[in-house]
């Protein structure tokens, strides 16, 4: 059977150099924290300040970028929020098609997520739906670049300017996209990623990072992370234990120095997918990438009208494939004791009951897969 995510040719391709840094760490007898956690976090900084097309062209100056790592993308935002000074009873706007864990978060703080509609083709939470659910209590936006492209920032940003809200930007499945020459993870007031084994950089288990350009912010994110403390025993406010570990950093060190290859190979893989599925006319929507942004093809996703038809034939093909996501938040049972306060969101709605994700990671023979289908369809 293919693989969703293919990490164990992924594995093999890099073997010596994991192998050579696994050891290195686990010699080091220093397993929490460490040089490799400062060496990513500068890696991970050095990237987006130097990566973005704007700053090569000379049109753009290079941001500065403070970059923290911590446990999971989940506590990524929990850390954002409490940065952020979120208090019970304040509200968030989050996408109301995407996975949990921004919804949750705000939740998790007392505060209340209001569920934004998104756009029907590129699947990114919708600017327009946004305006309408702003009122007093609001105090920010969680935007999602979801699927490994950038939410529409351009228009995000002055929404968030006139209302005085803030935006955490949500990159988890989009660390390394660029939206008009500009890098993900500079967009928000704080950006976040995840290290999620299966995201397009992962690694060896749970892990996540913040990333912000001011100082001041960055301090204070360090401090939530390390149990409120700034030093040592030093407990400032009552924080949260979240942290990289050595080991992890280690194998992220190695994979981000490939992250460009592989984001090649992805875009490559995307391109024989569209080729195919424009044959079908529009049986098949396959997400559509927005003007002006590169993607991380975090997973290949497309809006099919008949899908329970199309999972039986990827079944029989053994073609893997994954629903993301088979329902809108506002639905989920774990937001059910919020009343009255969601509005219709016609679009997520119809992507929860058409998106389908097909496997397109650097190590996926797409044609192949491409293959089989035709075999099917
Ligand atoms: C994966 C994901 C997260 C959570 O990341 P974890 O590292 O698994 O906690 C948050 N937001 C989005 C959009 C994700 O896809």
């Amino acid at each position: 059977m293919i693989p969703f995510v293919n990490l164990v040719e992924q594995r093999n391709r890099y073997r010596q150099e994991f192998e050579k840094i696994e050891k290195e760490v686990l010699d080091s007898g220093c397993f929490i924290g460490g040089p490799h956690v400062k060496g990513l976090e500068n890696d991970l900084s050095g990237y987006i300040e130097t990566h973005s097309n704007l700053v090569k062209n000379g049109l753009f100056d290079v941001p500065k970028v403070h970059t923290i790592a911590c446990g999971s993308g989940t506590d990524a935002l929990t850390i954002a929020l409490m940065a952020l000074g979120i208090q019970p009873g304040d509200q968030v706007i989050v996408p109301n098609f995407t996975f949990i864990a921004p919804a949750e978060c705000v939740f998790l703080q007392g505060a209340t997520p209001k569920f934004a509609d998104i756009d029907r083709k590129n699947l990114q939470i919708s600017p327009d739906s946004v305006k309408k659910l702003i009122n007093s209590k609001t105090k920010g936006i969680i935007a999602v670049n979801l699927f490994g492209q950038c939410a529409p920032y351009g228009e995000l940003r002055q929404i968030a300017k006139e209302n005085g809200l803030w935006i955490i930007e949500d990159s988890a499945q989009s660390f390394g996209a660029t939206q008009n020459g500009q890098q993900a993870c500079t967009f928000g007031d704080i950006s976040i990623t995840s290290f999620y084994p299966a995201k397009p950089l992962g690694c060896y288990g749970d892990g996540g990072a913040l990333f912000t350009a001011s100082e001041e912010q960055a301090n204070k994110i360090r401090m939530i992370a390390n149990h409120g403390s700034p030093g040592h025993y030093d407990h400032q406010i009552s924080g949260v234990n979240s942290r990289l570990d050595a080991i992890q950093a280690a194998i992220l060190q190695v994979k981000l120095k490939h992250l460009d290859e592989e984001l090649k190979v992805r875009e490559t893989n995307a391109i024989k997918y569209n080729q195919f599925f424009e044959n079908y006319g529009d049986m098949f929507n396959p997400q559509a990438i927005a003007e002006g942004n590169t993607s991380t093809y975090a997973q290949y996703t497309l809006r099919v009208k008949d899908r329970d038809r199309f999972t039986d034939k990827l079944t029989k093909a053994e073609i893997p494939f994954c629903i993301h996501y088979p329902a809108t938040l506002d639905r989920q049972p774990a937001f059910a004791s919020i009343k009255g306060l969601q509005e219709p969101t016609p679009n997520a709605t119809e992507a929860s009951q058409q998106a389908v994700s097909l496997p397109i990671c650097a190590f996926t023979n797409v044609g192949s897969i491409i293959e089989k289908l035709k075999n099917v369809l």
